[in-house]
């Protein structure tokens, strides 16, 4: 999880480096591209300008030198000298019309004025001022005539002896002697005064390269920021004459360019900001937020909210607030891994308290019922044990299968660990929860193939009701256990929890319980010690042990009154390895005096189908340093029968280790012969019910012999308890009985008095 986090958190902070990285880039290429156009358009704008203004000034400067020309034409001394082909009173005119304050003159740029014949030869000539010498643009009046254009006048551009010159040639028609009249005019002057105008610094280049014109100014613009525009004129055959450039400054334009980037670069951080907001809210909500609900919901040990409904199969994936897709995927497993059991993939521990707090919470708005099935299953440890974790793996799965197999849909089935499930039945009565659980036990009568093996599974089902066992969740579940240690006593079973027993085991549970911690009281329970008697040698067989439990009140409980609830409590297995554990410490100290001393244990059923029963003993004798042949293992008929096939393997375990086994209690169960065949034991131990009346009832006297008889075909030696008196003694003795036990030889005593009994008892042996 830290590990993506970081990715997350990397990948994060790197997009939105690269996210600003690109913003920067845009903004400073759009400004680029903006300031590139700008100046485009600015260029553009300029030359149009130039452009615009030079044509004007020339056609302004040509309209002059027209008007000039058309008042020389009209001027009666010029037609007379005209008129008299005389060239030296022509050209007197021409001059006396140019030289200024002459009124007609209006444009200080007339440079000069020629007159031409028909065949343009020169008739006249005048010009204004004395540097300007000969004839200025004879090639326009040659084109001007053979153009021949009867009216009108043409205009050109011309360059001589580095100078711009504008010619205006007008036909002459109306006087007797026809030609053309040149009106040359100089444009530098107009043309230079166009930086004014513009607002800009100008130079004037002709095409040879000299400058006519440079405005101050000039090389300071053309040299920092500035557009330079560019206009150029050319003479009639087209060739370049002169260039006329205009500088604009662009300081103005950049100082608006660049507050324009700025206002541009605010906007950009500003959305790439909001981008970056936007996003992280994004993640925040679709990313973050889930992953710490869960982290959340996963450190609480409970569920994630928001389990759907499903089947008892079904899968149960809530419904995640997840946009991204794999994310949405990793949140459903997770989720899904939440809820359910690895192995069989039943939902867990955690989804059924939460279906149970729903169901709960539904009972109190509106009244439901349900019921609760605890599913146990008997002797799954031996398979386990026996046959390894993989096979106990498959079984499970495949009682699970069965199991959902009964099931409806409606249905949650939950695996609360080991070989415990939990099933809801919604909306269900008594009756019809005894049906579903009859159907589950049916369920499991066929042998199940696991990998080559035949294996039987049985279970025990307990059943608790909601609302009358429990409105909550903890007191359902604790009565479904209950019912539970009354389902165990039937195998395979089902009980309905009832109120009584639960009482009965919750009291025997708190008081056995105290009394079983660390805090026991010195002698509280203690063992007592009975002699079994070969009857042959007379000498002792076997001490057994028998707990005693002295209640703080001073009362001394028998077995028959408190070993039934340790088993239906689960306190068995502690109380058997505190007797075991005793016996054995208690045995080393009496082998002391008497070494070949052995003794015989109570085994109840509950702890017989715990598989560990063998390493349990096994330890004890390893700490106290005992042989198996000193202990004596007894279990009784009834417990064995129940179920002789499983009980059989276990035993064939424990008399493989070298104990000695006796089936207790003989004649109170039902023995059938076949099992009694196979059973790994050395020795019945007939009932007392039969004994100690045997010399005055025949009916059990017979039974008695017969089980001698019996017992003895089958190889296995014969143990009477409850013998209280010389006569049945005797009569055990004439019937070729083993040993015996009773109050005729001794009752039970305590760890000192068996001690003295031993002690002193070899002689009331010798004196039988
Ligand atoms: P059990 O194993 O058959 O033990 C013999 C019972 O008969 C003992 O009762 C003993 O006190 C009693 N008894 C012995 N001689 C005579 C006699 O001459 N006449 C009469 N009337 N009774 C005699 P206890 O000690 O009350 O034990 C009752 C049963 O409790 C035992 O029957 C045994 O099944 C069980 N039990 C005793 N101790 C343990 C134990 O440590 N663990 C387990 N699991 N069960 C135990
Ligand atoms: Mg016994
Ligand atoms: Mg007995």
């Amino acid at each position: 999880m830290k590990r993506f986090q970081f990715n997350l958190l990397s990948g994060l902070v790197i997009s939105i480096v690269v996210l600003g990285i690109i913003a920067a880039a845009t903004t400073f290429v759009t400004t680029r591209v903006y300031r590139d156009l700008s100046f485009e358009f600015q260029r553009d704008h300029t030359d149009r300008l130039l452009a615009h203004k030079v044509e004007d000034v020339l056609a302004a400067s040509e309209e002059g030198a027209r008007r000039l020309g058309e008042q020389f034409l009209a001027h009666a001394d010029f037609k007379a000298a005209l008129d008299a082909t005389d060239a030296d009173r022509l050209s007197a005119v021409l001059e006396q019309q140019l030289r200024p304050p002459a009124e007609m003159v209006s444009q200080a740029a007339i440079v000069e004025v020629n007159v031409y014949n028909r065949d343009t030869g020169l008739l006249g000539h005048a010009s204004r001022s004395s540097e300007v010498a000969g004839v200025i643009c004879p090639e326009l009046v040659h084109r001007a005539r053979a153009a021949d254009q009867p009216s009108g006048h043409a205009a050109g551009l011309c360059v001589s002896g580095n100078q711009l010159y504008q010619a205006v040639i007008l036909p002459i028609t109306d006087t007797s002697t026809s030609g053309h009249l040149q009106v040359v005019s100089d444009p530098v002057p107009m043309l230079a005064a166009l930086g004014e105008v513009l607002e800009m610094p100008l130079r004037l280049v002709l095409s040879g390269g000299d400058a006519l014109h440079v405005s101050p100014g000039w090389n300071e613009t053309a040299s920092g920021n500035a557009v330079v525009s560019a206009y150029t004129l050319t003479a009639s055959d087209a060739t370049t004459l002169i260039k006329i450039e205009a500088a604009g400054s662009v300081d103005a334009l950049l100082s608006r360019l660049g507050q324009t980037n700025r206002r541009l670069t605010v906007v950009v951080v500003a959305l790439t900001l909001l981008a970056v907001a936007i996003a992280l809210w994004f993640v925040r909500y679709s990313v973050f937020k889930p992953l710490r609900e869960l982290s959340y919901q996963f450190s609480q040990g409970r569920l994630v909210v928001g389990v759907q409904d499903g089947g008892a199969n079904a899968g149960g994936a809530g419904n995640a607030p997840v946009s991204f897709h794999a994310l949405g995927e990793l949140y459903e497993t997770l989720q899904d891994m939440a809820i359910r059991d690895p192995l069989t993939g039943t939902y867990n521990r955690a989804l059924l308290e939460d279906r149970l707090s729903q169901l709960v919470a539904k009972q109190r708005r509106e009244p439901a019922t349900a019921a609760i099935l605890l599913v146990d299953m008997v002797r799954f440890k031996y398979v386990n044990d026996l046959l390894g974790h993989h096979t106990g793996d498959l079984l499970l799965k495949q009682v699970v299968d069965r199991m959902a197999g009964v099931l409806r849909e409606s249905d949650t089935l939950a695996r609360l660990g080991g070989d415990e499930f939990t099933v809801i039945l919604p909306d269900t009565n008594s009756e019809q929860a005894l049906q579903v659980a009859e159907k589950i036990i049916q369920s499991m009568e066929a042998d199940f193939e696991v990998e080559g093996h035949k294996l039987s599974a049985s279970v025990s089902i307990g059943i608790a009701l909601m609302p009358d066992h429990g409105k909550d969740v903890d007191t359902l579940l604790r009565n479904v256990d209950y019912a539970m240690y009354t389902a165990k006593k039937s195998q395979p079973g089902c009980a309905i929890f009832d109120p009584n027993t639960a009482a009965e085991i919750k009291a025997a549970r708190m008081t056995l319980d105290g009394a079983l911690n660390h805090d026991l009281e010195p002698n509280e329970l203690f063992l007592v010690y009975q002699p079994v008697l070969d009857i042959k040698t007379g000498k002792i067989s076997y001490l057994e042990a028998l707990v005693r439990w002295r209640r703080p009140d001073g009362r001394l409980l028998l077995p028959d009154d408190f070993i039934r609830v340790a088993e239906q409590s689960g306190l068995i297995r502690q109380l058997t390895e505190w007797i075991i554990d005793t016996a054995c410490r208690e045995l080393v100290s009496l082998q002391q005096s008497s070494p070949d001393l052995r003794v015989g244990i109570n085994l109840s059923m509950h702890i017989l189908h715990d598989y560990n029963l063998a390493d349990l003993i096994g330890a004890a004798l390893r700490r106290y340093q005992l042989e198996s042949r000193s202990l004596l293992l007894e279990i009784t008929e009834t417990e064995v029968m129940m179920d002789p096939e499983q009980v059989i393997e276990i035993l064939d375990q424990l008399s493989d280790m070298g104990f000695e086994l006796s089936i207790d209690d003989f004649g109170t169960g039902h023995s059938s012969l076949v099992y009694l065949k196979r059973l790994p034991v050395d020795s019945l131990k007939v009932d007392k019910s039969f004994i100690s009346d045997m010399d005055t009832d025949d009916d059990n006297a017979s039974i008695v012999r017969a089980t001698i008889d019996l017992a003895h075909n089958l190889g296995l030696r014969v143990t009477a308890e409850g013998v209280e008196s010389r006569q049945v003694y005797e009569r055990l003795g004439e019937m070729g009985c083993d040993s015996y036990q009773g109050y005729y030889i001794g009752e039970p005593m305590d760890k000192t008095g068996i001690a003295v009994w031993l002690h002193e008892g070899r002689e009331v042996l010798h004196g039988l």
